[in-house]
Order: C-alpha cells, then sequence, then structure tokens
C-alpha cells in the first residue's frame, strides 16, 4: 500500500493506493461520522464497509446522470435521511460519480464531508484528486461545480480488474500526459506504483495552485485537442483517447515552435503507442473546425492558448499563427 497527501494546509488529506485499499475505509473517515451516505451506480461491482451506519444511493450513468437533477435528487434523499453536516458522503465510481457526489456534498448543508473511493483507472489517476467537483447543463460539459477537496481519496487497483477494456485505456490516456509532467518512466513501472506516481504529481500541482490561478493548468496538457476533437466530434473517441492524440499534437505544436527537438516529438510518440492509444486525427476531422474550437477553450483568455512542452518544462503559451496550428494539425493526420 502507497500512502500519499495532497498537501493543503489544515485541508491536507491522505490519498491510500494499493490492492484491497477499500477495506481502509472506516480508518480514513472523518472522526465522529456517524452516519455513511454511499452513492455508486448500478453498474459498479465494488462495495464497502464505512463501519458505520449507512445507506447506497445509486446515481444514473454517464454524463447525462452527471446533471442537476440528480444533484438535487441526492441532497432531497440525504435530506429525508436526516444526513447531518456532522455525516459523510462515500462516492464508489469513476469521474462520473466522485463529480456529482462531490458537487451535492459540497452544497449540502452549505457542505458535508466527501470521501471517494475511485474505481476507474481515470478516477485514480485525476477525477478523484484535487478537489474539482461539478455538473453538466444541457448547455455544455462541467458548467457548475465547486472546489471541494475531499477528506480522503482511496484508489483500490484490485477494483480495476473489472473495468472494460476501453475503460481502462480510457484512463492510460490520462497516464500518459504525467509522464511529460515529470513522472519518470511511467510505462514501466507496475500498476500501483504508476498511479501513485501520477497521484503524487497531481497532489504536487494541486498543492501549489488549488484553484487553477496559474500552474494547475498544466494539467491540462494534451487537452486543447482533445476537448476539441470530443466536441466536434461525431467521432467515437473515449476522453483519454482524445487526450492522447492531444499529446502527440501539442509535440508536433511544440517542435514547429522551437521549444522541442525531433527526439521529445519521438518520445511522445513511444509514450503514447506503449499505451496502445491513437495518435492520429480521426477521419474526416475539419482543421478549420478544430482551430476554431481552440479559440473556445475554457484558457483561452487573449487569443488561443496551449500548454506546451518546452525548456522549461510543460507550461501555458499562447499561439498566435495559424499556419503553425496548422502545419501540426497536417503532421498528426
Ligand atoms: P465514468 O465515471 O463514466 O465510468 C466509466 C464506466 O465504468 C461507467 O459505466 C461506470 O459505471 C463503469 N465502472 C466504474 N468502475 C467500474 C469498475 N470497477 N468495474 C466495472 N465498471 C466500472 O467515467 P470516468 O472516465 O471514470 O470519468 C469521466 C468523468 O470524469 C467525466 O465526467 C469528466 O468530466 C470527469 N473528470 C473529472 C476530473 C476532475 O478533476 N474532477 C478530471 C477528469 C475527468
Amino acid at each position: 500500500m502507497i500512502e500519499l497527501e495532497v498537501p493543503l494546509g489544515d485541508r491536507s488529506y491522505r490519498v491510500l493506493v494499493g490492492a484491497g485499499a477499500r477495506h481502509r475505509l472506516k480508518e480514513v473517515l472523518p472522526a465522529g461520522v456517524q452516519r455513511v451516505a454511499v452513492v455508486t451506480q448500478e453498474s459498479i461491482p465494488v462495495t464497502v464497509d464505512p463501519g458505520v451506519e449507512h445507506r447506497v444511493f445509486i446515481i444514473g450513468e454517464g454524463e447525462h446522470g452527471k446533471d442537476l437533477g440528480t444533484v438535487e435528487d441526492l441532497c432531497r434523499d440525504w435530506a429525508e435521511w436526516g444526513l447531518t453536516r456532522g455525516d459523510c458522503v462515500v462516492a464508489v465510481g469513476g469521474g462520473v460519480v466522485t463529480d456529482t457526489a462531490g458537487f451535492a456534498a459540497a452544497i449540502y448543508h452549505r457542505g458535508i464531508p466527501v470521501v471517494h473511493v475511485a474505481t476507474t483507472l481515470l478516477g485514480q489517476v485525476d477525477a478523484a484528486v484535487g478537489g474539482k467537483t461539478g455538473v453538466n447543463l444541457p448547455e455544455g460539459k462541467n458548467l457548475v461545480g465547486a472546489f471541494w477537496q475531499p477528506a480522503a481519496v482511496i484508489c483500490d487497483t484490485d477494483v480495476l480488474a473489472t473495468l472494460p477494456p476501453r475503460e481502462y485505456r480510457n484512463g492510460q490516456g490520462e497516464m500518459a500526459k504525467y509522464a511529460f509532467l515529470g513522472v519518470d518512466r511511467l510505462a514501466d513501472l507496475p500498476l500501483e506504483e504508476a498511479v501513485a506516481a501520477c497521484v503524487a504529481c497531481k497532489a504536487e500541482v494541486v498543492g501549489a495552485d488549488e484553484r487553477e490561478g496559474g500552474r494547475r493548468a498544466i494539467l491540462n496538457y494534451g487537452h486543447t485537442l482533445g476537448h476539441a476533437l470530443e466536441t466536434a466530434g461525431d467521432y467515437d473517441l473515449r476522453h483519454g483517447e482524445a487526450v492522447a492524440i492531444g499529446l502527440i499534437y501539442a509535440a508536433e505544436l511544440a517542435l514547429r515552435l522551437g521549444r522541442v527537438d525531433a527526439a521529445r516529438v519521438a518520445e511522445h510518440r513511444r509514450v503514447v503507442a506503449s499505451y496502445d492509444l491513437p495518435m492520429n486525427l480521426p477521419s474526416g476531422s475539419d482543421p478549420a473546425e478544430l482551430i476554431a474550437l481552440f479559440a473556445r477553450d475554457k484558457k483561452a483568455i487573449n487569443g488561443i492558448t496551449f500548454v506546451l512542452d518546452g525548456p522549461n518544462g510543460v507550461e501555458l503559451v499562447e499561439v498566435i499563427d495559424q499556419a503553425v496550428l496548422l502545419a501540426a494539425l497536417e503532421a498528426i493526420q
């Protein structure tokens, strides 16, 4: 078992990573908790025992279940049960469950503690750690939310055995990102150590910039094209697959801006290929449409902003030259 900490002063919390970590849930609950609301989905074959009185609340599957209606249902069910601020929510699931239950916990009684038990690879290396919670609106993804740090996070690598292969690869797309944020030889590490290395990287970044005033934006490496592909898309791409293509694009862009050399681009291709992830634009992609979408990215303030590798490591860079954006897209066609 590997134990890590997200360093946030008196809101610091533990992250337990390893086989069987879910059996240590009771130990990480805040002191004095008498009741636990477990939030999960029907399809998740993971049970937890909080060791105190608890009830299970089931939410819907997929991005459609991640909405304000689900948050209202949860809060009303908790109120009817009599859940108080001295109790705790335990979210057992992937990013959809931890984002939705985390947000409901953030606003119920103006905030009650939440512990995340992440059951997808993407949840373990990314979504469950860092305190971003939220839901979708019909107008767009993740448009309503709150920063609400969990009291603890559990990443039990045993539960990943039942994850469908496509969902596992989805998580590997986010994992590949960390290989360029300073995690060395990630693909060579055993699963438990690889998850822990990603969590440690995210914990360090979140500890330095909890609310994305600056440095936290580097966690969006590969995401500008990734998001554009998801938005443009009737493409059959999971988030992690879109990010994988976005990582290769970011490297090709950095090459054309003189920030990295060809060997560094080759390194990006090697890492992404080692996870068996896609590296090229889906057929039928329209470069002009993708470039138009870059400008609508949440990070874009004045123009088109990318997270790019370079001599100082990965950082936020404004890219104005459309010809360069286009040339790099051609390199991944
Ligand atoms: P998901 O939560 O939809 O889970 C994928 C599927 O796997 C679901 O059908 C789920 O029921 C199933 N599943 C979960 N655990 C399982 C298990 N152990 N065995 C078998 N099946 C299991 O998808 P996800 O990729 O985990 O999360 C995506 C969401 O995360 C998106 O909404 C995204 O916006 C959010 N996200 C949030 C953050 C953040 O910082 N808060 C970061 C990245 C992504």
